[in-house]
């Protein structure tokens, strides 16, 4: 199983400005490529980052200049698109992912309750001036629910419902002896926890969302006055290392980082769980996701 990250950003696409850097971990949106062993194609969430996978998938350069021909651009190409959720930074990538276009193509997509009636929703006008249905690929809808497995290729996944400020679901990839847990947009220590820990017990690599920092997250705690960001539906790092010690998790990759995190508060977060994870499971690796980086299995 090949891992590569095209959208890291939680919440709004937030490039580089004045102030504010963020070249380093990338400004795009969620969206996780994951090829299985047998070559199988999935894209975990549809941010902003879709659209440079599909630019890839499509042999094309950054410029949209043709590099070589590809299976998506003969339209031959098949994915399989697992959504965790549709919220706009879930999304917001499919309408410029170029191989939905191509006529010949297939696009499965797979999601909660609502998904083919969601789907067609988000590229209507007025909002896109293309319809759904008007794109000239195959799509297939597969509407899932907490505790599906579904067997794709040489992958079987396993679809969890998480705690979220609407429903979300996580997910475990494995692929032979290798496997992936995707969490992202969860808050933590609520109802499905206990998903949470199915989904990655003895995990190779976790995904976690670790948008906040503690002291965003409770203020309160530290003495500080505030409301702070409880009930937002995100995560903190000193969780997703808890987590990853109850689970057996091998990798922590932070992920879904805050919009409002420059490159150099994320270097903080990291610096500071490497000691914080001493205490709790000390053997555990852990890495803030960043565009372009890949992890194989
Ligand atoms: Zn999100
Ligand atoms: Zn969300």
């Amino acid at each position: 199983m090949k891992i590569r990250f095209w959208g890291t950003r939680g919440s709004i696409a937030t490039p580089s400005n004045n102030g504010l850097s963020t070249m380093k971990y990338g400004g795009n949106t969620p969206c996780v490529q994951v090829v299985a062993n047998d070559g199988t194609i999935f894209i975990i969430d549809m941010g902003t980052g879709m659209k440079v996978l599909g630019d890839e998938l499509m042999g094309l350069s950054p410029e949209g200049d043709k590099k070589k021909d590809s299976p998506f651009s003969k339209g031959e190409g098949e994915v399989n698109v697992f959504l965790s959720h549709f919220h706009w930074d879930h999304i917001q990538g499919m309408p410029f992912f170029k191989p939905l276009y191509i006529k010949g193509n297939r696009i499965n997509l797979y999601a909660g309750e609502g998904c083919e009636k969601n789907m067609k929703h988000q590229m209507r006008k007025p909002f896109f001036p293309v319809e759904i249905d008007d794109t000239m690929s195959t799509k297939n809808y597969y509407e899932f629910n907490n505790g599906k497995t579904i067997k794709i290729g040489s992958v079987e996944i396993t679809v969890r419902k998480l705690d979220h400020t609407d429903d979300v679901y996580g997910f475990r990839f494995q692929d032979g002896d290798s496997v992936l847990t995707y969490a992202s947009d969860v808050e933590h220590n609520l109802k499905n926890k206990d998903n949470l820990l199915e989904l990655a017990k003895g995990a190779d690599v976790l995904i976690y969302d670790c948008q906040f920092t503690y002291m965003e997250y409770d203020p309160e705690i530290h003495g500080m006055e505030g409301m702070g960001k409880r009930q937002w539906g995100h995560s903190i790092i000193q969780e997703g290392i808890k987590i990853s010690a109850e689970a057996g998790v091998k990798k922590l990759v932070s992920f879904h980082h805050s919009p409002e995190s420059r490159d150099s508060k994320i270097d903080n977060i990291i610096e500071f769980a490497g000691k914080y994870k001493k205490d709790i499971k000390n053997d555990l690796e852990i890495m803030a996701a960043y565009e372009g980086l890949e992890i194989k299995l």
